[in-house]
């Protein structure tokens, strides 16, 4: 649309085995003008990973000289290493008439709202504790200890979902997906979208999230 203003950012945060990867890359092919946020990180790549596709992999010197330089719009350490969303990230997406979708976690999530309050930030959740573990079991892809840590982390993340505009439970992907998708259309004004995206407001029923909430042995921040 002419004159539409570009550059929003939609922030989806969730823990590991919350589905986040798949509503990411869905997101990106279902809605037009929409580009991912490639952070830059100090952990390894992992299989598969391509340097400047996933993340763009930097030593802890490099990422520390951007901090210093002011290069990031937020950053975090998450697990023991350093994450961060590139300025120029925002700065291109503008320019190219385009939205951002940031995967990060809430730490990251939390700065940018206080930075820029009319981000749109996406938390996805699983509908409980043991699902989740039983989703991380399933992949097989950790050790025990790795899956307690994720578990940690995902209940860090639940107690601060006051700090997102949407809470999206994930009970089926393809669901989710579509919910996702129903939420950055009902920013940009699409009518339709908005009543449906108008359920998955943080604010609207509540007993939904403190049932979850429970299962981790969670406390409200
Ligand atoms: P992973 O190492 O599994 O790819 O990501 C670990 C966590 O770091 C995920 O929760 C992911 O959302 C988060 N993350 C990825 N990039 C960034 C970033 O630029 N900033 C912040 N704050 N978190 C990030």
């Amino acid at each position: 649309m002419a004159g539409e203003k570009k550059g929003q950012l939609f922030i989806v945060s969730g823990p590991s085995g919350s589905g986040k990867t798949t509503v990411v890359d869905h997101l990106l092919k279902a809605v037009p003008d929409l580009s991912f946020s490639v952070s830059c990180t100090t952990r390894a790549p992992r299989a598969g990973e391509q340097n400047g596709r996933e993340y763009h992999f930097v030593s802890r010197d490099e990422f520390e000289e951007m901090m210093a330089a002011d290069k990031f719009l937020e950053y975090a350490s998450v697990f023991g290493d350093l994450y961060g969303t590139p300025r120029s990230n925002l700065e291109v997406a503008t320019q190219e008439g385009k939205d951002l979708v940031l995967d990060i976690d809430v730490q990251g999530a939390r700065q940018i709202k206080s930075r820029l309050p009319e981000a749109v930030a996406i938390l996805l959740v699983p509908p409980s504790a043991a699902e989740l573990e039983q989703r991380l079991r399933g992949r097989a892809q950790d050790e025990p200890e790795t899956i307690r840590r994720r578990l940690n982390h995902a209940r860090t993340e639940i107690e601060h979902y006051k700090s997102y505009d949407y809470l999206v439970v994930n009970h089926d992907l393809e669901e989710t997906c579509a919910e996702v998708v129903d939420i950055v259309a009902a920013e940009r004004g699409a009518a339709d979208a908005k009543e449906r995206a108008a359920g998955l407001r943080k604010d609207h029923n509540p007993e939904r999230i403190s049932a979850i909430l429970e299962t981790f042995g969670a406390q409200t921040q």
